[in-house]
């Protein structure tokens, strides 16, 4: 029994331990395109990262309105198709 107590009372130090390596760890973000660590008042760890970033975004974008008129087209021909022509 003895035995047993002894290992909780380890284990209680343990999480003790781990509860403050967790609280001594400072406030970070991570940056959004890479996703390694970056001071919290940042949203990218460099300038590249962050026209990475704003290219992949744009390129989201065009993609998008393709598919949206893409769809468009596709309703168009439908709507054409289907009119008894
Ligand atoms: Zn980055």
């Amino acid at each position: 029994m003895d035995d047993i107590t002894q290992q909780i009372e380890e284990l209680k130090l343990e999480i003790e331990k781990l509860r403050e390596e967790i609280k001594n760890i400072p406030p970070h973000k991570h940056c959004v395109n890479c996703g390694i660590s970056i001071p919290p008042d940042k949203d990218f760890c460099s300038k590249k990262c962050e026209e990475e970033w704003n290219r992949m975004v744009k390129k989201k974008k065009n993609i998008t309105y393709f598919w949206l008129l893409l769809m468009g087209i596709l309703l168009l021909i439908l709507l054409v198709t289907s009119g008894g022509l």
